[in-house]
This record gives structure tokens, C-alpha cells and sequence, in this order.
């Protein structure tokens, strides 16, 4: 999608710190952490947000989850972590392109909105 900025970093038109890559999924370091480790998973193709997960499309959302838990394997981050998607103005949504944050580093039991 032309005016996306999350479709624009796939592109590489916009620079972002790569975690992961492949056909289907870009996993990059959150521009503005809230963690120690905060970085963002995001399908290659545009979905706006959850609202926009369907039969078709749905296949990368499992995708993205076994990328997450290999990730976090390899980043050892057996403390825990929190993966996070915010769908929505009253949510927080910033960027509609579907992304899932991966939060860890610090103690999140206290915070869950
Ligand atoms: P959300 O508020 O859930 O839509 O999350 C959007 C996230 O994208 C925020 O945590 C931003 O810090 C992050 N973000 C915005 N621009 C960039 C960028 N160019 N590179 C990496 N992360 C970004
Ligand atoms: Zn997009």
C-alpha cells in the first residue's frame, strides 16, 4: 500500500534494524522502546489490523506466531515476554499495517492496558 509506512520499511524504502526476514513476515527493532527489548512482527502483505484478519489471509498470523516463539528462543528470553497488537484509535493503533509487538527486559506484571 502506497501510503503505508510499515509497507514502505518491507520496501525498504524506509531503514529499520532487522530481526528476522522472510517470504512472509519482517521482524524489526521498535523505533521507540518501551523495554529493554521491544521489536515488532508484521505480515509482508498490507492488513490494516486485526479487523482485517480473514480466511484468506490468516495463514501469516500463525506465521508470525511461530516466528515469535523461535525468536524468542533465540534471544533467550526464558523470563518471559508479552506480544502485544493494538487495533484501533481507543486501543492506541499508531500505524495500520497488522503488527505485533514483542515486549521483554523488565518486570510486566504490573501493567496490562
Ligand atoms: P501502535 O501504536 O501499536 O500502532 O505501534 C506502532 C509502533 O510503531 C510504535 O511503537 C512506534 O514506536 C513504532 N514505529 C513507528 N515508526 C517506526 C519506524 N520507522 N521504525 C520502527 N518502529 C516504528
Ligand atoms: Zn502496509
Amino acid at each position: 500500500m502506497d501510503d503505508c509506512l510499515f509497507c514502505k520499511i518491507v520496501a525498504g524504502e524506509i531503514p529499520s534494524k532487522t530481526v528476522y526476514e522472510d517470504d512472509l513476515v519482517k521482524a524489526f527493532y521498535d523505533i521507540n522502546p518501551c523495554a529493554p527489548v521491544h521489536f515488532l512482527v508484521i505480515p509482508k502483505t498490507h492488513i490494516p489490523s486485526v479487523n482485517g484478519i480473514n480466511a484468506e489471509n490468516s495463514a501469516v498470523v500463525s506465521h508470525i506466531f511461530e516466528v515469535i516463539a523461535r525468536l524468542a528462543k533465540e534471544m533467550k528470553l526464558d523470563a518471559g515476554y508479552r506480544v502485544v497488537t493494538n487495533c484501533g484509535k481507543a486501543a492506541g493503533q499508531t500505524v495500520q499495517h497488522l503488527h505485533f509487538h514483542v515486549i521483554a527486559g523488565r518486570d510486566l506484571t504490573l501493567t496490562m492496558g
